[in-house]
């Protein structure tokens, strides 16, 4: 079938209509499925047929689910998970053999960084990083035990970039499975596997569900290496509910309408910041201040909906500021309807040294706005007064 354009696939992708000839997708709330016959079940059984048997395995609603993200990155098939760490340590897990070595950006997500540190050298799997200002240093840490390449662009919190492409190169040099966590960028901004990535992870936890009700995962690449994924999936058991998966299929139907007014805002914040006395500096990929400006245009369609920015006056100002908030939440989640502030220092990163704050981008005072879909003037005059 032709292929359409992205708002259209996310639209009018969508299962088979049952019986009852419904126009939205209803939702299987069913653990398994019946076999016509001995020969039905037996077939299905050896996958000589395509077909639903279990939901640990596959259900027509996290399937449909799978199918849209697979159109959005232009990737052959996926795996939908309960959440984006589920999709995660499935992905590396299915993939890896005791000894196996991961070359990974510094600046990844802090869970995904404890499960290298803590739990993958339980298994003799090791992990060098690489500094993100720094990708001529990524071929020196490459090992012939080295497997996987993995990045995040843009990066959380620091909002630093990276080049696909460039990395993209240095995996088909070496042989290596490249690996790239899009949640920041949202399939509608940013398509990885044109840049040369083989698989493709995302948190459906944020701008994908992009109301803040759901926890989901999801990787997708290609039919060789998704189903191994698949195959240790359907055995360990971390797939996504269909519910959430309902949710989530009815969400990519509005994304590229919501990313865009994410992006709108989020610029309009930006340069609202970059303005102000009180603020030392202002980090947004479409701002042309943004040291990887050059990047972000050329493989981002827009710049996402976070903002960084470094308050003067340091650890105190950030708490002066987030207790003079009023409409925006404190909270941890981000590419949510509301918008959220964090402080990354006195919060998720706290745990970390001052130092190795510093080396992923991380200062006292820096704030992290997850930009929402509230009226800018409004999400302006409470930023405006709490730095007031
Ligand atoms: C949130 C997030 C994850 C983890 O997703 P969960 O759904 O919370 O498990 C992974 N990577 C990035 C970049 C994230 O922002």
């Amino acid at each position: 079938m032709e292929s359409k354009k992205f708002e259209t696939e996310a639209i009018r992708t969508q299962m088979e209509r049952s019986q009852f000839l419904e126009h939205s997708v209803p939702l299987y709330l069913t653990s398994s499925f019946v076999f016509e016959d001995a020969e039905d079940m037996r077939a299905s059984f050896a996958e000589e047929k395509d077909r639903n048997i279990y939901s640990r395995y596959a259900n027509p609603n996290s399937s449909e689910f799978i199918e849209k993200v697979c159109k959005m990155e232009s990737a052959e098939n996926g795996f939908a998970f309960a959440s984006g760490m589920a999709a995660v340590y499935s992905t590396f897990a299915a993939l890896l053999e005791s000894g196996d070595h991961i070359v990974s950006s510094r600046s990844i997500f802090g869970s995904t960084h404890s499960l290298f540190s803590q739990y993958f050298p339980k298994w003799n799997i090791s992990t060098s990083y690489f500094d993100v200002h720094k990708l001529e240093s990524v071929e020196e840490i490459i090992t012939p035990k080295t497997k996987i390449l993995y990045a995040e662009s843009p990066t959380n919190p620091g909002v630093d970039l990276l080049d696909l492409e460039a990395l993209g190169k240095i995996a088909k040099k070496h042989g290596l499975i490249f690996i790239v966590d899009n949640c920041f960028a949202s399939p509608y901004l940013q398509q990885p596997i044109k840049f040369g990535a083989d698989l493709v992870i995302h948190s459906g936890t944020k701008l994908m569900d992009g109301q803040g009700r759901v926890l989901a995962g999801i990787t997708v690449g290609s039919n060789e290496l998704v189903d191994k994924i698949y195959r240790f999936s359907r055995i360990t058991g971390p797939a996504l509910s269909p519910f959430n998966a309902w949710i989530l299929s009815k969400s990519l139907e509005t994304l590229a309408i919501r990313v865009d007014r994410h992006c709108e805002n989020a610029l309009k914040l930006a340069t609202y910041l970059e303005n102000h006395e009180r603020v030392a500096w202002v980090k947004y990929p479409f701002l042309k201040s943004h040291p990887q400006y050059e990047i972000a245009k050329r493989q981002m369609k827009a710049g996402g909906c976070v903002v960084a920015f470094e308050l003067k006056g340091g650890l105190d100002a950030g708490r002066k500021f987030f207790d003079s908030i009023k409409l925006l939440s404190l909270s941890a989640n981000l590419g949510d309807s509301r918008s959220i502030v964090t402080h990354p220092a006195s919060t998720t990163h706290s745990k970390l040294t001052k130092e190795e704050r510093a080396s992923v981008g991380i200062t006292d005072g820096m704030v992290r706005i997850s930009v929402g879909l509230e009226h800018i003037d409004d999400i302006i005059a409470d930023i405006g007064q709490a730095l007031g």
